[in-house]
Order: C-alpha cells, then sequence, then structure tokens
C-alpha cells in the first residue's frame, strides 16, 4: 500500500493589493467570499491576497461582511493608483472607463464584469492593459458563473468556431419561460419578474435585447477573432412578442427564446460573420427550450470539438463572484510569475455582415381572404423574392368557428371569410424574407400579418 506524498506549498510572494471599484450586488459577494477563502486563494495564487480600498458612492451604509468599514472610500481615482490588481463592479460606462484605464496606466491588472463597457470600449481597454503587460480579464461579463469566454478564447484556441448559439440574458428567458407556462402575456410575466428581482425597476436594458446584444459582441469577437461591438449586432427585443405567438408556439411543439446567434457565414468573397439578437422558435426537443426561468445556456459549435454546451446561473451575487474570483486568481497568479495570460486576438479581421444577408427558417402567420387562388398568389410573393416554402398550413377563422352569441362585434364581420395561413420556409436571407413580407402585406388578399419568428435549432 502506498500512501499519498505530501504536495509542497507553492511559494509565498509578497501580498497582492488588491482594490475593489463597487461593492453592490456582485461586489459584496466578491468581498465576502475573499475573506471566507483567504487561505485557500493565498494558497492557489502562492501569494496573499490584500484588500487595500472598496470605492462606493455612499459611505453610510450596512456593514459588509468581509469588509473593514475603514477601507471604504469615495475616491476611486486614489485608491486605484495603489493596487496591483483592481476588480471593476461598478458598472456602466463612466467613471467605470476612465478607472480602468487609470489602473492601466498604473500598471495594475484589471478584472471586470462590465459587460456594456467592453462590448464598446473594449479594444482600447485590450491595447493599454497590453502595452502596459497587465491581464484586463472579464469571465463574468457574460453568463455570470458558467465558464465561457476562457473556453472560447483558450480552450478552442486550436479549433474553428462556426457558431455560437444561446440564451445569454435571465431576465428575458424567465418573462418568455413564463409566459410559457402560464400563457401570461408579457406585461403580467415582467411585472412578477420585477418582484422577485429577476428584472430591474427599468427592464429596457434585458427586454429591448442591450445585455444580450453587449455579451453577443463580446462572444462573437472571442469566437471569431475579430473586434465585434454592440453596435454591430442586429438587435431585436421580447416587447413585441404575445401570448398569441407563445401559444401559436406551443401549438406546434415550439417555445420562444430571446437567443444571441453568433455564426460564420461563408461569401463569395470569404468568410464573413452574423452577429444577431432576437426573439425565436425553439423545437421543444431542442435543449436550449429546456432551460428554465433565468438560467442560461449556450451551445458552440467548432469543426474538431463538434457541439459544446454549457450551462448554469447566468446572474447573481455569489455565481457572479464566482467567475470574478476564478479570474482573479488568473491575473493574480501571472503577477507573481511575473508575466501576462493572452491578450486580445482579432488578427482574423471578418466583416459583420449586415442582417440581411443571415440566412435562417421562418414561421408566418398571416390572416387571409378566403377565397380560391389566394395561396397561389402567396406562394407566388415567396417565389418571387427566392424564398422556398417548406409547408403551408391553413386554420379557417371564419363564421363557423365563430359563436354568434359570444362575438356580436365588428370583427366578427371582419373575420368571416377569413382563413389563416402558417407558413413555415426553408433557409433564405434575411433580406428576402422582409422583402417577401413587405409584398404580402401589399396583398388585398392578405388582411393582416400576425407574426413573422425566426425559427433556430431545428
Ligand atoms: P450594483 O448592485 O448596482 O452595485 C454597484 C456598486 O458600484 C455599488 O456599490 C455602487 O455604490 C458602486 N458605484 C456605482 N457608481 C459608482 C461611482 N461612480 N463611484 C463609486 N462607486 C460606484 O451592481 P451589480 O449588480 O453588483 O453589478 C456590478 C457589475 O457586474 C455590472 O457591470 C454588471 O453588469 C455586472 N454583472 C452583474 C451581475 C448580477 O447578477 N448583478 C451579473 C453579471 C454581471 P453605492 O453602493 O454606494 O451606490
Amino acid at each position: 500500500m502506498t500512501t499519498a506524498q505530501p504536495v509542497p506549498a507553492p511559494g509565498e510572494g509578497a501580498p497582492l493589493r488588491v482594490a475593489l471599484l463597487g461593492c453592490g450586488v456582485v461586489g459584496s459577494a466578491v468581498a465576502r467570499l475573499m475573506s471566507e477563502r483567504q487561505a485557500d486563494l493565498r494558497a492557489r495564487v502562492g501569494a496573499p491576497l490584500e484588500l487595500v480600498g472598496v470605492a462606493v458612492r455612499h459611505l453610510d451604509r450596512p456593514p459588509v461582511p468581509g469588509v473593514d468599514p475603514g477601507l471604504l472610500t469615495t475616491d476611486a481615482e486614489e485608491l486605484v493608483t495603489r493596487a496591483d490588481v483592481v476588480v471593476e463592479l461598478m458598472g456602466g460606462i463612466e467613471p467605470a472607463k476612465g478607472l480602468i484605464q487609470r489602473a492601466l496606466k498604473h500598471g495594475a491588472s484589471v478584472v471586470t464584469a462590465n459587460k456594456a463597457l467592453l462590448a464598446d470600449h473594449g479594444p482600447e481597454l485590450y491595447e493599454e492593459a497590453s502595452a502596459q503587460g497587465v491581464d484586463l480579464y472579464y469571465e463574468a461579463a457574460v453568463a455570470g458563473a458558467i465558464p465561457l469566454l476562457r473556453p472560447l478564447g483558450e480552450s478552442l484556441a486550436g479549433d474553428h468556431v462556426d457558431r455560437v448559439l444561446g440564451i445569454v440574458n435571465g431576465t428575458t428567458n424567465y418573462v418568455l419561460d413564463q409566459m410559457d407556462r402560464t400563457g401570461a402575456d408579457l406585461e403580467v410575466a415582467l411585472r412578477q419578474a420585477q418582484e422577485l428581482g429577476y428584472a430591474e425597476a427599468d427592464p429596457t436594458a434585458d427586454v429591448e435585447g442591450f445585455d444580450a446584444a453587449a455579451k453577443a459582441a463580446l462572444l462573437a469577437s472571442l469566437a471569431f477573432h475579430t473586434r465585434v461591438s454592440a453596435s454591430d449586432v442586429h438587435r431585436e427585443g421580447i416587447m413585441a412578442v404575445t401570448a398569441e405567438d407563445v401559444a401559436g408556439a406551443a401549438a406546434i411543439d415550439h417555445v420562444i427564446k430571446l437567443l444571441a446567434i453568433c455564426e460564420r457565414l461563408p461569401t463569395e468573397g470569404g468568410d464573413g460573420i452574423g452577429v444577431r439578437v432576437h426573439p425565436a422558435l425553439v423545437p421543444r426537443t431542442h435543449p436550449l427550450a429546456s432551460v428554465h426561468g433565468a438560467f442560461n445556456a449556450v451551445f458552440v459549435e467548432a469543426r474538431a470539438a463538434g457541439q459544446l454546451m454549457f450551462y448554469g446561473p447566468g446572474a447573481g451575487g455569489d455565481p457572479t463572484a464566482s467567475a470574478v474570483l476564478g479570474d482573479l486568481v488568473a491575473v493574480a497568479r501571472h503577477k507573481v510569475a511575473g508575466h501576462r495570460g493572452p491578450g486580445e486576438s482579432a488578427y482574423a479581421n471578418l466583416p459583420v455582415l449586415p442582417m440581411g444577408q443571415v440566412r435562417t427558417r421562418y414561421h408566418i402567420n398571416l390572416d387571409v381572404a378566403d377565397r380560391p387562388g389566394v395561396l397561389a398568389t402567396i406562394a407566388a410573393a415567396f417565389a418571387e423574392h427566392g424564398v422556398s416554402l417548406e409547408g403551408v398550413r391553413q386554420e379557417l377563422v371564419g363564421p363557423e368557428f365563430i359563436d354568434p352569441e359570444q362575438d356580436e362585434t365588428p370583427q366578427r364581420a371582419e373575420a368571416e371569410g377569413s382563413a389563416r395561413l402558417v407558413l413555415v420556409t426553408h433557409s433564405a436571407p434575411d433580406g428576402a424574407l422582409a422583402a417577401t413580407v413587405e409584398a404580402l402585406s401589399s396583398l388585398d388578399t392578405v388582411r393582416n400579418v400576425r407574426a413573422v419568428l425566426r425559427v433556430e435549432g431545428a
């Protein structure tokens, strides 16, 4: 029988000074976990991590576990000049951007969870970090606790990524999931999300897709070695999704999810990329359909690796702090070893193609006049724009489906003699589909274009 030999402890370096900018949901969890795990972190880094200050706006606050009240300061500008590692958890563009620049100029490595800042100003910050020979890490900026950016940027650095597809915003996933489970309207589901703390009082960044678009930009930059900013991302939020859309999706065994999709698109002139965020129909059999509540999940398709799925909590104090602490340990180890980790890789510089060139499948729901020849006219409009149809289903909504006792409204008369058509296309360019829908709207036989939804994961 052999007995395990003790593993020698790593050499002990001088303490590394850590400055924390922000002590809210994530910052307070980072401070507490740093204090609780002090001994382990010290052993893993090879030097003690010493919290030297915590910048906040208001000093008057209840005690934060792990934070000596004497460390709180409102002078973030001064704090960043006396740290080896700065952890930015304030959010927003300014003063976070200026403080990160100042920290980098003073030779500090930086860890941040600030997706909005990186998606708009990442390149100038990466360049400053590179010029100073320090790290800028941001694992927590996308999908909270889920290790995703390091796998994309480092583990898959030898592979060829074709597609990244996922749910990266927990708030909208909670809202759409509630609508699917309960049949509620979006407003009701959103109010519930706010009551449970899954949505902010001002939910614009989430429901309009800004948050997911910033994350999609970061994912695409890493996956395709190309600079992609939030403004390059085609963005549609969830506010137009109705209970009727969700019920219609359920009727054909689909769910509606807000997806972030980053993909390599071959063109005649070489590869380009498409980056988009929008609601889409996903078959109930697809693994993304079973991502419930505020969870996140991301699929990565790479040539050699095949399909990979990353799943877990995409937000919250402790889960996000886990990713922040992982980065903190990584950059602190580099400091101890006297080097830096890999910097930005944007050599491929692929063009970001306009949404019109992105190809996908569509599900279109029309109210049409119930007369002979209508279907042929509609099929001709699709053919004219080069969009081929995979299937057509007709649902009668004429008088035989209306109970006159229940419905004496003018809409009843309008509904008489109409039919509902549900059309599914083969993969087609988004521009061709948009032109088809415009042409359909102008046909006198088409009374209403009720819904146009992209279909993914089929
Ligand atoms: P939060 O709860 O609003 O906390 C922000 C903290 O920053 C507060 O302590 C605030 O001070 C401080 N702060 C804000 N502006 C400041 C200024 N000008 N000077 C000094 N201090 C300032 O935010 P959070 O939810 O922890 O989010 C922090 C970052 O993590 C954001 O970039 C966010 O996008 C990202 N993130 C959050 C989550 C999550 O689940 N919450 C998940 C992933 C990523 P006061 O307390 O004095 O107001």
